[in-house]
């Protein structure tokens, strides 16, 4: 991966990432939110988004300003009426973020509490929407990125079509670099953002919403700059976004989905992440790290390990020593355990990683932990 400015670190982080030169030289440029040019962009990374998810027979594509967040919140106002009831899988930071968007917009939630280690059981989702007619909607997180943890998202989808209710698809951390098939299985939105596995800047997310969901829900949002179906209505009519669009992201996201594409779309985007995983645990576990998270849950996108035992261990020194190096490492964002996380997502390569290996094995000796 080109790397342009050496000095720079390599973000080994859920978000920002790394990207590439050229998604970031595509910000040079100023756009006008009337610009012909400009607004044929959006339809271009909307048509781009929708595809990488086959949407393009049942669904749209809705640009949102902000973080990965409002959009979450935007299509939880947005596509669930005010009377609607959410089953949600709660085992890590942003479902209890879904569960608070929810709280706060006045909306029925039931909790399906789980360990931070353990993925939804699609036989507990059937036996809990069997139990409740009231629920009207299941909320899930694909890949719990406190963690690392992937939820099975086609028996899952499976089970929600089954008994009617409408699947609510945070795939922040997945879009782009796991396959997701709108013609396979059945979800009212699946929503992600820019700044994640697709390698743009940060600061535009997106909902890709089932198009009869979004047609019948245009009375139910609670805010106004987070009501999807009234930016869908704007985009449909004036081809411009409602209120200032973030352009120089919109631009970085573009040149970032034309990468996407060269480099093989989704398949290549996951066996590059899947090696870089692969590298990363491997090496870390022959330094005597252990990861959190049995292998068969563990998603390409982030690695949680344990805090070492050592007692010259502590995350602020190794994250300052290895930060020195030139890598960002992340905190642990457990209840339970002491961890850390390192990320395998972004313009980075098995080189990259392996260099971070190295580093790490240099720190421990700088810490006094060999
Ligand atoms: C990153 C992320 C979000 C959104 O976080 P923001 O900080 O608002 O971008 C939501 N859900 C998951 C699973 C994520 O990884």
């Amino acid at each position: 991966m080109s790397h342009p400015v050496s000095h720079a670190p390599i973000l080994l982080t859920p978000g920002p990432l790394t990207t590439r030169l050229e998604t970031r030289q595509a910000m040079m440029q100023d756009w006008g939110s009337w610009d012909q040019p400009f607004n044929a962009m959006t339809a271009q990374v909307c048509s781009a988004l929708l595809s990488i998810v086959h949407g393009e027979q049942s669904h749209v594509c809705i640009p949102l300003q902000g973080s990965g967040t409002f959009a979450v919140e935007a299509a939880l106002g947005t596509l669930i009426a005010k009377s609607g009831k959410v089953l949600v899988p709660v085992q890590g930071a942003y479902c209890e973020r879904i569960v608070k968007i929810l709280t706060i917009l006045g909306k029925a939630v039931v909790r399906y509490d789980l360990q931070e280690d353990q993925p939804v059981n699609p036989e507990q989702i059937a036996s809990m929407l069997r139990a409740d007619q009231a629920l009207t909607h299941v909320a899930l997180v694909h890949c719990e990125t406190t963690t690392g943890l992937l939820n099975p998202l086609e028996p899952i989808a499976a089970v929600v079509e089954r008994y009617g209710r409408q699947l609510i698809v945070d795939a922040m951390s997945t879009f782009g670099a796991l396959p997701i098939d709108l013609r396979q299985i059945r979800a009212a939105a699946v929503i992600s953002a820019s700044g994640k596995c697709l390698e743009g800047v940060p600061g535009m997310g997106f909902v890709i919403a089932d198009l009869q969901v979004l047609q019948g829900s245009a009375a139910n949002s609670h805010s106004l700059a987070l009501d999807l179906h009234d930016q869908w209505q704007y985009m449909q009519a004036t081809k411009q976004w409602r209120y200032t669009p973030p352009t120089h992201v919109v631009a970085a996201l573009q040149t970032a989905l034309e990468l996407h594409s060269q480099e093989g779309g989704v398949a290549a985007r996951a066996v590059r992440y899947q090696d870089n995983c692969s590298t990363l645990i491997e090496g870390m576990r022959q330094m005597g790290f252990v990861p959190y998270l049995r292998d068969a849950d563990q998603a390409p996108i982030i690695t949680t390990f344990h805090a070492p035992q050592h007692p010259a261990y502590d995350f602020p020194s190794f994250y300052q020593l290895m930060r020195e190096k030139g890598f960002v490492l992340y905190p642990g964002k457990l209840t339970r355990a002491a961890t850390f996380r390192i990320g395998c997502i972004g313009a980075i390569s098995r080189q990259d990683i392996t260099r971070m290996l190295h580093a790490v094995r240099q720190t421990m000796q700088e810490m006094g932990m060999d």
